[in-house]
C-alpha cells in the first residue's frame, strides 16, 4: 500500500491567501505547501487507488504529485475542506464510486452519503456508495471501515484501510477533537501509519473563546476548543493507539513559525509504503 498526503492543511491550508504571518512566509520561503486535505491510497498490487476526501486543491494536487486518478473516493463528513473538490468529478471521471456513511445527522437532517448524493446530484459520474459503520467493507482490492469520531455539531468518521493480502494498515482520525470513542478506538489500533489531525498546539487554546477540553494530568488539552484535536492530543492519540509511525495533519498556520515545520507535522508530498 502507498500513501501519498496530498494535502494536509486546515480549511484555509497553508500559505493561507492574504497572510504575511511569519508561518505563511516561511511556508512560501520553503516552498511548502499544506494545502485543503486529501489523501491518496494505492493499492500497489493492483494498481487501483482509492481518494479520502476530495480538497477544493484536488486539481493542483493531481498536477503536482505523481499519482494515478482514483479508482473510488470517500468522503469523511461534509465540510467544504473534505467535499468540495468533488466538483472535479466533471469530464474527469466516467464512473466514480463514492463511499460515506450511511448515519442520519440530526444536525442536516441527512446522512454524509446523503448530502454528498444531492449536493453533486449534477454529476451523473459518481455513484454514492452508503456504507455502515464498523462494517468492512472491500475498495480498490482493500478493507475499509468507518468509525464515528466527535467533531460537533456534524457527523464525521475517522477510518482504516488494510491490505487483506500484507496485512498493512493505515489509520485516519478525521476531523476529531480527542474525544474518540473506546469502540472507534479498538478498530483504529494499532496502525503501520496513523494520520492523526492536531490543528494547533495545545498553547493556543488560550485563544479560543471555548478554551480547551479533554485535559491530561498536567492540565494541557487535549482538543482545541470542542472539535479538533491539539498537537499534544493527537500524540496522545498515537500512543493510546499504539501508531507504529505517526504523522500530524489537517494543520494550521497558527502554529509558531519556531514549531510549525518540527516533526511530525507533515507536508504535502509525503510518501509512505505500508
Ligand atoms: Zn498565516
Ligand atoms: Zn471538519
Ligand atoms: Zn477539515
Amino acid at each position: 500500500m502507498r500513501v501519498t498526503l496530498l494535502g494536509t492543511g486546515d480549511t484555509t491550508g497553508t500559505p493561507t491567501v492574504g497572510c504575511e504571518c511569519d508561518t505563511c512566509r516561511e511556508a512560501r520561503a520553503r516552498g511548502v505547501e499544506r494545502t485543503r486535505f486529501s489523501v491518496h491510497v494505492e493499492n500497489d498490487r493492483t494498481g487501483e487507488s482509492l481518494l479520502i476526501d476530495f480538497s477544493p486543491d484536488f486539481r493542483q494536487q493531481f498536477l503536482t504529485h505523481e499519482v494515478p486518478l482514483p479508482d473510488a473516493g470517500l468522503i469523511t463528513h461534509v465540510h467544504f475542506d473534505h467535499i468540495d473538490g468533488l466538483g472535479n468529478a466533471y469530464r474527469v471521471f466516467d464512473d466514480l464510486p463514492v463511499h460515506a456513511a450511511n448515519e442520519t445527522d440530526p444536525k442536516t437532517g441527512q446522512s454524509v452519503a446523503e448530502t454528498v448524493a444531492s449536493k453533486f446530484d449534477y454529476l451523473d459520474r459518481i455513484s454514492v456508495r452508503a456504507q455502515t459503520p464498523f462494517e468492512t467493507f472491500r475498495t480498490c482490492g482493500l478493507d475499509v471501515t468507518l468509525v464515528p469520531v466527535e467533531h460537533p455539531p456534524l457527523l464525521c468518521y475517522g477510518l482504516t484501510v488494510e491490505d487483506p493480502e500484507t496485512g498493512a494498515k493505515l489509520s485516519l482520525s478525521g476531523d476529531t477533537s480527542y474525544g474518540i470513542p473506546e469502540d472507534s478506538r479498538g478498530v483504529l489500533s494499532d496502525p503501520d501509519l496513523l494520520l492523526a489531525e492536531a490543528i494547533v498546539p495545545a498553547s493556543l487554546c488560550q485563544h479560543h473563546p471555548l478554551g480547551g477540553k479533554h485535559f491530561d494530568d498536567e492540565g494541557v488539552p487535549r482538543t482545541f476548543g470542542t472539535k479538533h484535536m491539539t498537537r499534544e492530543g493527537a500524540l496522545a492519540l498515537a500512543d493510546d493507539l499504539n501508531a507504529e509511525q505517526t504523522r500530524l495533519v489537517h494543520t494550521a498556520h497558527y502554529y509558531p513559525v519556531e514549531e510549525a515545520f518540527e516533526e511530525p507535522l507533515a507536508v504535502d508530498g509525503e510518501v509512505y509504503e505500508l
